[in-house]
């Protein structure tokens, strides 16, 4: 099939996992979780967001910890941010890398960022002439990109309208997110072979959801189309405040088990992840999931069964 050997997984937990749980998760049991994540080899972790309190309290404490957690040299920190606010707290928490949030309709960013998708696009001007100076990484993302939960699927031609936005702002890296997982295989492979087409020099990214069953291969449809950076949550925690009945990211250990069984490496530590996936089912029950947690790997074999006992001997 062509695929690649290698792919980059980036743990999205820190961010998308937390900030979807009811209950306020205190900060020392954030950085404690985040630490653990830290241990099972991910190259880029994205550990928060710099929105204002009011917006998604979860993440009210993202400096505090920020400031709390063991950083690893090679493991790159990466920080959703709406505005230029958040740019200056991502500075001065000191991450290597900011993702810009960004809706792919007009009525989800409404929703989300109280203005239109080029209004919110206008709004990073500023912001990326800011950051220019320091050193700080910026990348781009398109939520709701296979489908919104209020507009339905997504015109091609609008997420190349918006790809070529970002182009003029000096963005090429994008993240394409199936928020609500509306996405199946073949609309994955139509959107990111046409954006590919369109845009040969952007870096793009997955991100799925798994509210349907559908990221694993929506994954799948990706590679194949060139995608090798993709997002996953341990345990499957997430969703999204703003997109309802939104569902976790696919859960970090299905992702590099299916990967790994496929001959594609991760570079993660499985064993790892499943043990922190662990500790979030006793801590969050009602919001983790995963067909590891459950199943255990395909290699873990049992031992089989004795010689049956024939009835009547
Ligand atoms: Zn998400």
């Amino acid at each position: 099939m062509g695929l690649p050997s290698k792919v980059n997984i980036t743990e999205v937990c820190p961010r998308d996992g937390f900030q979807s749980l009811p209950e306020y998760i205190s900060s020392n049991k954030k950085v404690d979780i985040i630490n653990k994540i830290m241990e099972c080899n991910f190259s880029q972790i994205e550990v928060t967001s710099f929105v204002h309190p009011n917006a998604v309290p979860q993440m009210k404490d993202a400096d505090t910890v920020l400031k709390d957690i063991k950083r690893e040299k090679n493991v790159s920190l990466r920080a959703l941010i709406p505005n230029l606010r958040g740019l200056e707290r991502a500075l001065e928490a000191k991450v290597d890398k900011v993702k810009l949030m960004l809706s792919a309709t007009d009525s989800h960013s409404l929703h989300n960022a109280n203005s239109t998708t080029m209004e919110a696009m206008d709004n990073f001007i500023p912001l990326l002439d800011r950051a220019k100076y320091m050193d700080i990484k910026i990348a781009g993302s398109i939520s709701v990109a296979f489908g919104c939960p209020y507009e339905g699927v997504v015109p091609v031609e609008r997420l190349i309208n918006i790809c070529q936005r970002y182009e003029e702002i000096g963005v090429t890296e994008i993240s394409l997110a199936d928020t609500t997982g509306m996405a199946n295989p073949v609309l994955v492979k139509e959107v990111v072979s046409k954006l590919y087409e369109m845009k040969p020099n952007f870096h793009f990214s997955l991100h799925l959801h798994n509210t349907r069953g559908m990221a694993f291969a929506n994954a799948i449809a990706g590679l194949e189309e060139g995608i090798t950076d993709f997002d996953s949550s341990v345990g499957g925690l997430g969703g999204c405040p703003y997109a309802p009945n939104a569902s976790g990211n696919i859960a970090t250990e299905d992702l590099v088990h299916g990967f790994e069984e496929m001959g594609i490496s991760t570079g993660i530590d499985l064993d790892a992840v499943i043990e922190v996936s662990r500790l979030l089912s006793r801590e969050f029950p009602e919001q983790s999931d995963s067909f590891i947690l459950k199943a255990g790997k395909s290699k873990d074999l049992v031992q089989a069964p004795g010689k049956q006992v024939k009835m009547g001997d």
